[in-house]
Parts: C-alpha cells; sequence; structure tokens
C-alpha cells in the first residue's frame, strides 16, 4: 500500500518538524482498538482474536468493542462486519463471559434518522456535504446520511473520535479506498486526532501486530530476541552506526508500555538519550527519573541500574556504549513488578490527596504509607488525646466499649484545611466488626460534601464486615469508593497490590 506509506512518512516528516514531544500519542487502549478495527476490515480472523483479547487485558469493554465491529460494516462491508463480531463472541465465551460490558448506548435523538444524521455528517465534516455523485445516486446519499452518520454516528456510547480512530485504521487497512481515508483523515483531525496519532493509526493499520507505533525520527528495527530474557515485556532494537574504526555503538533502543529491562551494569558506563514518549531509569537505591525526550542520562561505571518504558506509554532512547574495547555487561534479577511500579507512579498526581488512617498495630499504618507513596498526596495519622493500652486483651475490651456505647474518642490529631482535599483514603483496622472508634470521630467532625472516600481495612479474618458502611451512615454527603481489604497477616506481602489498587483508583471515575 504504497499511497497509504507515503502519507505516513508525510505526516511523520511533518510531526518531526514540529517536535515530537508537543504533539499527543494514542493511548494504549486506542493502540489496541485500532488494531481491531484494522483486522476486523482485512478479515484475518485468527489475528483478530488476538487483538482482541490484548484490546480486553488493556481495558477496553465488550460493548465499546462491539460497536466498533458493528460500525465497520459500514466501511468493509456486512460480511467482515459479522466474522468480526462471530470472533469476538466465540472468545468472550472462551474468557467466561467476564470482561467489563461498558456502556449501552442511550436512545437515539429524537426525529428522523435523515435529518440528525445529516446534521452530525455536517458536524463532522465542517460543512455540508454534497456533490455530482450525489446527484447521481441520490439513493447512497440518503443511506450515509440517514443510517451511516444518523443511526450509528448517533449512538452515544463512543465518541467521535473513537469512531474515527476505528473508521482510519479500517480504511488504511483496506485497498483502493484513497478518497475515503483521506477524507476521513480529515474528519479525524477536525474530531480531535493530531497528525501523530493519525501516523501511529496507519502504522498499525499496515502491519497491526508488527509494528510498533514510531515513537521518534530514528528507526525501531527489529524486536529485541536476542536479549528478551533480560527483558519484562518486548522492547525492539535497531543499530544506528557500522564504522567499527570510530568505536561508539549507538543503537535506538524502544520499549512497549510496561516493558523495562533487569537490573544490570556496565564496566565501562553506558548513555542514554531519550528521543520518544515516556520513560525511566533507576539507580539501584534512588529515585527513578521520568524520561522524556531530550534528556540524557549518563550511567557511571558499573552502577547498577535499569530502563524502560511507562507503564502506559512507548518509550525509545538512543543507547551509547561507553568505552566499547572493554566495556561488559552483567545482568541481574528481572524489576519485580511491586519496584517498578513504585517508580513510576506519576511523579505529581493531586496536592488535593489525603491518606488518613488509625493503627493501634501498625498494619494499616504500612498498607496507609504504600497508598501515600503511590497517590503523592498528604498522609495524617489519627492519634487519640487518651492513647490505647499496648495489650491486646485490653484493647478489645475498650474497643467493645466503645462501641456499643457509640463513643467518640477526641482526638489530637486535626486536619486544617479539609477543604483543600477532593479525595480522601481512610484506613481503619476492623474492631468488632466496623471502624475503630478514632475514624467514627474523625467521620463526624468535617464536612466531606463533594469529596471521594476511599476505605480500606485491615482485619484479624472477620474481612470489611461494616467498617465501609458504617463510614457511609457518618459521612453520607461524601461519594464512596469500594474499598481495599487487607487480612492483617498478609499486609507484608500485599505492597504491589496495594500500589496497583492505589494508582487505579485514584483515578477512576466516581
Ligand atoms: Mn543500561
Amino acid at each position: 500500500m504504497k499511497w497509504s506509506i507515503a502519507i505516513l512518512s508525510l505526516l511523520l516528516c511533518l510531526v518531526h518538524a514540529e517536535g515530537v514531544e508537543t504533539m499527543n500519542h494514542l493511548t494504549v487502549k486506542e493502540q489496541k482498538l485500532a488494531a481491531i478495527a484494522a483486522y476486523a476490515a482485512n478479515g484475518d480472523l485468527p489475528e483478530l482474536k488476538k487483538a482482541l483479547a490484548a484490546g480486553l487485558d488493556a481495558g477496553l469493554t465488550v460493548n465499546g468493542i462491539k460497536e466498533i465491529l458493528v460500525q465497520a460494516y459500514a466501511y468493509c462491508g456486512f460480511p467482515r462486519s459479522l466474522n468480526a463480531l462471530g470472533t469476538f463472541m466465540a472468545l468472550e465465551h472462551e474468557r467466561g463471559n467476564k470482561d467489563p460490558e461498558g456502556k449501552l448506548p442511550g436512545p437515539l435523538p429524537a426525529g428522523k434518522s435523515i435529518d440528525f444524521g445529516a446534521a452530525n455528517q455536517t458536524k463532522l465534516c465542517g460543512a455540508p456535504v454534497k456533490g455530482a455523485l450525489f446527484e447521481f445516486a441520490p439513493a447512497i446519499d440518503e443511506y450515509l446520511k440517514a443510517h451511516l452518520f444518523g443511526d450509528i454516528f448517533a449512538r452515544d456510547n463512543v465518541d467521535w473520535r473513537t469512531r474515527e480512530l476505528a473508521t482510519i485504521a479500517m480504511l488504511g487497512a483496506m485497498t483502493g479506498v484513497k478518497p475515503q481515508l483521506e477524507a476521513h483523515i480529515s474528519i479525524g483531525k477536525r474530531n480531535g486526532l493530531s497528525d501523530a496519532e493519525i501516523g501511529e493509526i496507519l502504522a498499525i493499520a499496515q502491519a497491526p501486530a508488527a509494528v510498533p507505533p514510531k515513537t521518534s525520527a530514528f528507526p525501531v528495527g527489529r524486536e529485541n530476541t536476542a536479549y528478551a530474557k533480560y527483558f519484562t515485556g518486548k522492547s525492539y532494537l535497531a543499530p544506528l552506526t557500522g564504522d567499527k574504526r570510530l568505536n561508539t555503538p549507538v543503537f535506538n533502543v524502544t520499549f512497549e508500555p510496561g516493558c523495562r529491562n533487569n537490573w544490570h551494569k556496565h564496566t565501562g558506563g553506558q548513555m542514554l538519550i531519550a528521543v520518544g514518549g515516556v520513560g525511566y531509569y533507576q539507580e539501584r537505591g534512588q529515585k527513578a527519573r521520568r524520561l522524556v525526550p531530550g534528556d540524557v542520562v549518563e550511567i557511571p561505571p558499573d552502577a547498577e541500574h535499569w530502563h524502560g518504558a511507562a507503564p502506559n506509554s512507548w518509550f525509545s532512547h538512543l543507547a551509547v556504549e561507553c568505552n566499547p574495547q572493554t566495556n561488559q555487561n552483567t545482568w541481574l534479577e528481572p524489576v519485580s513488578d511491586a519496584d517498578y511500579l513504585a517508580a513510576t507512579r506519576p511523579g505529581v498526581l493531586s496536592p488535593k490527596v489525603l491518606v488518613v488512617y488509625f493503627s493501634w498495630s501498625g498494619n494499616t499504618r504500612q498498607v496507609a504509607g504504600w497508598i501515600r507513596e503511590t497517590v503523592q498526596g498528604d498522609l495524617a495519622e489519627l492519634k487519640v488525646v487518651t492513647p490505647y493500652p499496648a495489650n491486646y486483651r485490653s484493647v478489645v475490651a475498650q474497643a467493645r466499649r466503645e462501641i456499643n456505647d457509640g463513643v467518640k474518642p477526641p482526638l489530637s490529631t486535626r486536619i486544617e484545611d479539609m477543604a483543600k482535599y477532593d479525595t480522601i483514603f481512610v484506613g481503619t483496622p476492623n474492631w468488632c466488626s466496623t471502624m475503630a472508634p478514632p475514624v467514627a470521630t474523625f467521620l463526624t467532625g468535617y464536612d466531606f460534601s463533594g469529596k471521594t472516600l476511599i476505605p480500606f481495612v485491615t482485619h484479624g479474618g472477620g474481612g470489611e464486615a461494616a467498617c465501609a458502611s458504617d463510614m457511609k451512615k457518618l459521612a453520607p454527603k461524601a461519594t464512596f469508593r469500594k474499598a481495599l481489604v487487607i487480612r492483617g497477616n498478609d499486609v507484608a506481602k500485599s505492597k504491589a497490590e496495594v500500589i496497583e489498587w492505589a494508582a487505579k483508583i485514584v483515578h477512576a471515575n466516581p
């Protein structure tokens, strides 16, 4: 498909001229959706099945995908659309029909399809669509307006940007549809797709499985299978230099989202130059460094370190081998998921997050610390004016008394500026099947209207019990999220789970 390669090259030139770092890139979900659309359009059902599974794993919903496979029939015909839906149905059955359903469309607008469809078409294209062809064959004009832009594009569970992304991927995967592809590239731009994103969609459309999106002006090269055992995830390697007399081997290394290499060291050191996407570099015992194009990392000889992509972005860096005559690599253990998540958590998420907790044994304090590390919020321990006894039996007896009598023990902890927080993690041990009384004191002492409260509970076997539901009674004006519940004995091994949960839930929509 020479024409689309030409368009792609042109787009990438434009992107390069404008500076890659200022351009948006597709999200992982969008990349997966583009691959699904491309395989549905070219009818490669075995590859479509893999792409569908990868899309679901990346967080696409069942109804979101169905919507695109239905829309596909307008661009590649009922046979391809039906076969793709059949493949999807079989896959869902194999996966136990457990994937998130996602939104269904709401009702269509009032009135006739032809009317709201014509309005949609005008809005999408920027002007009313007319032409000799539509006078020659008025029926096709009516079907386009009433059915494609009316009945299909008015279904509101998938936005127009996403519909155009899928359409460009479908047309990019087909031959003989250049005018339509060009038209949809321009419609896509009117609906929020950047030149860089369209370039990525076309690259995926032409080789949905094989080609990582081009994240920089340098070649991506081939999948790095030789060193795959020292990497978590897929990476790609392109040698950029050939003249051995220069003694400066330079490679472009591209990491898929989430990919990183093992801990390792170079006797002669190494230099990294970030050229595309977002990545990380971490030296043992130090804070990870976030890398964007233009960043340079000088890695000292024998320093143990790793480098790789951000969890949600491709990343490319040039790797310059220093002192190549004598340089030797020593590969060490993989970077664990917990360490990777801790290293790559968003730097400054929100100054508006508070993590507040009461802890007697230290378990809830431990979990609170990990949450705070992840969300970068403020941390406050609820301390009581009269401390609880250290003896287990005495504290249980006192807790039971306080809970039965509805006692709310006074706190010495005061949150000075509660108004500045919009999200509050609230941690408690399960005491007698409810929250510890100091947490009840906290929840009755402030106005939580408009705030989101996220409970986390540690327990000795009783689970969540009424901890979260009793919290809701005390803060009825807050929006509550589902609680994280961890057994006290399991706290020590739960760091990865806590970090992952906190990172996800703090961004989740209510
Ligand atoms: Mn290295």
